[in-house]
């Protein structure tokens, strides 16, 4: 036994929309020893644990076995004793049908020094996302959270049904799908009206949420013929007929149900990734390249009057090189579009020339008008040509600084099947569709995505039809030309 316990927090990790984890909840998952963990936590809960901290699955086994309640309570107690920071991360709020109160108690008999984390709960936010409010004034001013066993052999001794048929506001059951049919039968012996409107949320806040709408009278059979399946909340109640007028999510989440394959390199993927994910997509991320610095130092930039970059790494690379924005003063700075202007603001470069559509073409086009007697380009080892040419042909003397190269990163047989069986699949340069296809053998099977001509013509090269290219040649343009080529379909 350590000399001081370990704190155990007791932790909500809301209803399955990871973004609906509360800032603390993540803060606690990103410092803890050890987790121990409920099946029904957001799929990227665990994104942000060390390293090195144990994770433990206390959930439901394939829907049937489940470690018991005891056996929980007894590794919780037992890493506390030991000195661990215990995060117990339950779905939802650990006080809400969670038997949080049962390990708080637990923990409190044994000295453990205690948090509790609550989280938003599935009862309030799944139907939240079927645009369902549990309360509205002049409609519904009350509303009874209410659970039960899902075994319909057990007698439900807790469970007062002619006081629920009769509470006067919303009902929002925790409960399993195959209970359904018990809960609308109940509650109408009990007096509850067979036409008052009811809904079931399957999956609510996550990916591919779906929802029916009925009456208490046909919900039971409205779901089965959905085939709603767990987890879900049923709510009955007048709020529930709401959910076709304030149907919100479809518009803010046009990928609702789609997945989407990032094949950016890592460093690059995930701000892509979580664009898509805020729209609603399930992504997978593939990356199939990664980029790699090479050495370098900053050429005198006495005799040069411009520097053109072009690309967001190259930027990054090039403020590194230079160390400081002030070895940079003195040419004209030009950037190859918006990306990479944003890059070079963050180290304080304001860009002199800026072409809307990144590619080289348009950065050729904007400089016509530039006086260029000699000019560096800080790029990628490789790169396309356009740019130094059309430079040489008016007559100026260039320079290429390479900073980095591209070099093709393996995928595992699980990533390559995620990436290929996606509905989309995203590419963000040439030499991502390249390596991408180096790795995965083919690009078969999800629509592909270009973000320009220059990429949708790697694309074609390697015997493959884009079926969509971006019109702004940036990873927000890609996106704006997924998302309505998703709303055609
Ligand atoms: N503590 C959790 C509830 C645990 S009980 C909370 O506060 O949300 C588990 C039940 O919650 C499930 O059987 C299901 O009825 C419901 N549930 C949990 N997550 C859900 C989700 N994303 N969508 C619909 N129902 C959910």
């Amino acid at each position: 036994m350590a000399e001081r316990p370990g704190t155990v927090y007791l932790v909500g990790a809301g209803p399955g929309d990871d973004g609906l984890m509360t800032v603390r909840a993540v803060e606690l998952v990103s410092r803890a020893d050890v987790i121990l963990f409920d099946k029904l936590i957001p799929p990227g809960a665990l994104d942000g644990a060390r390293e090195d901290a144990e994770l433990i699955d206390v959930g439901k086994i394939g829907g049937g076995e489940q470690v018991p309640q005891e056996v929980t309570e007894q590794l919780i107690v037992d890493h506390a004793l030991a000195g661990r920071d215990v995060v117990r991360l339950k779905g939802g709020d650990p006080f809400v049908f969670g038997r949080g109160g049962e390990e708080l108690q637990r923990c409190l008999a044994a000295g453990i020094p205690v948090e509790v984390v609550p989280g938003v709960t599935a009862g309030i936010a799944a139907p939240a996302y079927a645009g369902i409010p549990v309360t509205q004034r002049l409609v519904s001013s009350a509303v009874a959270f209410v659970t039960g066993h899902e075994n319909p052999d057990k007698p439900e001794t807790q469970i007062d049904w002619p006081a629920l048929a009769a509470f006067p506001g919303t009902l929002v059951f925790y409960m399993g799908v195959r209970s359904l049919p018990r809960i609308a039968e109940k509650l109408i012996e009990g007096g509850r009206a067979g036409g008052q409107p009811a809904a079931v949320i399957e999956r609510g806040t996550l990916p591919g949420q779906r929802q029916v709408i009925a009456t208490l009278a046909t919900i039971a059979e409205a779901a089965a013929a959905a085939e709603i399946r767990a987890p879900a909340i049923t709510v009955v109640g007048e709020v529930a007929e709401l959910g076709d007028e304030l149907a919100w999510l479809p518009a803010a989440r046009p990928l609702d149900g789609l997945t989407v394959a990032v094949t950016r390199a890592r460093d690059q993927a995930s701000t892509l990734a979580g664009r898509l994910r805020g729209l609603g997509a399930t992504t997978v991320e593939a990356p199939a390249i990664r980029t790699e610095p090479i050495d370098a130092t900053l050429p005198d930039l006495e005799p040069f009057d411009l520097i053109c970059v072009t690309s967001p790494n190259g930027a990054a690379r090039l403020l590194e090189v230079a160390g400081d924005a002030r070895a940079l003063a003195g040419p004209t700075i030009a950037a190859i579009g918006p990306g990479t202007a944003r890059a070079l603001a963050e180290g304080g470069i304001a860009c002199d020339v800026v072409p809307e559509r990144s590619v080289a073409e348009a950065l050729v086009e904007e400089l016509a008008s530039v006086p260029v007697t000699r000019a560096l380009i800080a790029r990628a080892e490789t790169a396309r040509d356009v740019l130094p040419d059309a430079l040489r042909e008016r007559g100026a003397e260039v320079e290429i600084l390479p900073l980095y190269r591209t070099v093709a990163e393996p995928l595992d047989e699980e990533a390559r099947a995620a990436a290929l069986g996606a509905d989309y699949a995203t590419f963000t340069s040439a030499s991502s569709a390249r390596f991408f296809h180096e790795a995965a053998g083919t690009l078969e099977g999800p629509r592909l995505v270009s973000i320009g001509p220059v990429t949708s013509e790697a694309i074609r090269e390697l015997g493959f039809e884009p079926d969509v290219e971006a019109t702004v040649h940036t990873p927000d343009g890609l996106v704006e030309a997924l998302v309505a080529d998703a709303a055609d379909r």
